[in-house]
């Protein structure tokens, strides 16, 4: 997904809202507004202190179920990095960056490639659509590396 403003994902979800049957309170949209305000990744307790911080009361039900409907609209990424528990982030955010994830501590770093981004995105597939993607790189955070090191130097 390009840079979109705040007020065209209001659109989008509008849309998607009423394609789909559902009801389109404040609550739904707040949430949405909020979500593509935080920068890098939250999962849905991060997200409900967020809101609180805000002022912003709205039940963990609400919440969930408002995560689900962004997911569904593309609105919002899911990731699953390794063994960690599912994050977010929002869609626009996510399209312009990979992950490498430390499979040792889990921290995440974003990396830029617009050429390997825009190799994926030209690829065509047969018999398949593609709708978005992400990308994970599993590895050793340097803080990691240097703590392997220095361990297995003590080991001999
Ligand atoms: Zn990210
Ligand atoms: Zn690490």
């Amino acid at each position: 997904m390009d840079k979109i403003s705040a007020l065209q994902k209001r659109e989008l979800f509008t849309e998607y809202l009423t394609r789909k049957g559902h009801r389109k309170t404040p609550e739904r949209y707040a949430i949405l507004d909020h979500v593509c305000a935080i920068n890098g990744h939250f999962d849905v307790e991060m997200l409900y202190q967020s809101l609180e911080g805000a002022n912003f009361h709205v039940s963990r039900a609400t919440l969930y179920n408002t995560i689900e409907l962004l997911v569904d609209a593309r609105l919002l990424v899911r990731h699953q990095f390794g063994t960690q528990g599912v994050q977010y982030e929002c869609a626009e955010k996510a399209a312009g960056h990979f992950h490498l994830v430390c499979s040792r501590c889990g921290r995440i770093q974003e990396y830029k490639d617009l050429a390997l981004k825009a190799s994926v995105l030209s690829k065509k597939f047969t018999k398949f659509t593609p709708e978005y993607f992400s990308m994970y790189i599993f590895g050793l955070c340097s803080k990691c590396k240097y703590a392997l090191k220095r361990k297995e130097k003590k080991e001999y």
